[in-house]
């Protein structure tokens, strides 16, 4: 039998582990912070309908531009911003892969404040860019002072801020981006995967792309939209970045189907995100009661809680997920991440962790 190890892999390759959290059929799952709520069946039917048509043409290649979908991006956005300010793909890591591929590469840097999202430094690698971890302020927060010193110090080329932050939940202030954005001379990508988990009061990275053509705002259908089987992520910026983008990207690479469900869902956002508020209330509930069972919630304005004071979160992963509930270690001493669930799933997840407490 071949191995790996046979083959004449990549140098920088070898010895590397695919990324991916355990796929486990549980009853309660909240490891990789999904919207656990499925669609809504009427949004359902008109999904199928939009998909069902687009099959009928599916012997011609999709349209390169993806059109119709980034104008339903755009509606959805807001802001003033057209369809020539958007880009999208294959999920939002795709976007970030395209981003690095077209302004990052071989010679080239990516800044980023760890502990964040893990994909950032596994494209880096991937398209051969330098993965530069900055480091947080206390409790995982991020001062407009503390960005801009690290930025000015390491010069990168492209800075990458997680907006709320993944795995720490650490929502980030815009006086901070613009301090990024001030102090880099190079491409500056504000993920906002969790953008509609925030604080309404607070706003968007996109309040600040007008005038600013270095900087991307990053969202994804994933999380909040319920669509993370569909995978489609999107991009907001100055039309030179898309165009930027265009250059790297596969020629067809959004299929027909994902454009035409893309589409159908955002005609019915409404009712897409109508969940979002119960989902962050389910957050908030968890905010509120990890500390009654003593262990330390972080701040978050995303739709999970990363929480301390877990003596073995290893061990206190094992035991949960033997009663049925999957949450995530995400390699933090002291800490696991639980994704906020429905309230039948997140009182599972109490419930089970209380037992663990009473037992010890
Ligand atoms: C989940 C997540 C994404 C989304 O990835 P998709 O490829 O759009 O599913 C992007 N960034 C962060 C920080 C995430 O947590």
């Amino acid at each position: 039998m071949t191995s790996l190890s046979d083959l004449p892999l990549r140098g920088d390759l070898v010895g590397k582990r695919p990324y991916g959290a355990p796929q486990k059929v549980v009853p309660v799952a909240l490891n990789v912070n999904e919207n656990t709520h499925p669609i809504p069946e009427d949004v359902a039917s008109d999904i199928l309908a939009a998909v069902a048509k687009a099959i009928r043409g599916v012997n011609r290649y999709p349209d390169r531009e993806f059109v119709e979908l980034r104008e339903s991006l755009a509606g959805y956005l807001g802001h003033g911003l057209t369809p020539a300010n958007i880009w999208a793909a294959n999920g939002s890591n795709e976007v970030i892969q395209q981003i690095l591929q077209a302004f990052g590469g071989p010679g080239r840097s990516l800044l980023g404040f760890a502990p964040t999202y893990s994909m950032y430094s596994i494209l880096a690698s991937g398209t051969g860019t330098a993965w530069i971890p900055a480091a947080r302020d206390e409790d995982f927060e991020l001062s407009p002072e503390t960005v801009a010193s690290a930025i000015r110090r390491a010069d990168p080329d492209l800075v990458v801020l997680c907006s709320p932050n993944n795995p720490t939940g650490t929502p980030l202030s815009i006086e901070a981006i613009v301090a990024a954005y001030d102090a880099s001379r190079g491409m500056v990508v504000v993920d906002e995967a969790y953008a509609e988990f925030m604080p309404s009061d607070q706003p968007s990275a996109l309040t600040l792309l007008p005038g600013r053509e270095r900087l991307m705002v990053s969202r994804t259908m994933s999380k909040a939209f319920a669509f993370a089987g569909a995978r489609v992520g999107y991009l907001a910026a100055d039309p030179a970045v898309t165009d930027a983008l265009r250059l790297v990207r596969l020629p067809y690479h959004l299929s027909a189907l994902t454009q035409a469900a893309a589409v159908a869902a955002l005609a019915h956002s409404g009712e897409m995100l109508a969940m979002v508020d119960e989902i962050k209330g389910q957050r908030d509930r968890l905010v509120r009661e990890l500390p009654a069972l003593g262990y330390i919630a972080h701040r978050t304005g995303s739709n999970f809680v990363l929480f301390g004071g877990v003596d073995d979160p290893h061990a206190t992963f094992e035991a949960l997920l033997e009663q049925g509930v999957l949450i995530r270690d995400v390699g933090i001493p002291g800490h696991l991440r639980v994704t906020a669930g429905t309230e039948a799933e997140t009182t599972a997840f109490l419930e089970a962790l209380a037992a663990l407490k009473s037992q010890s």
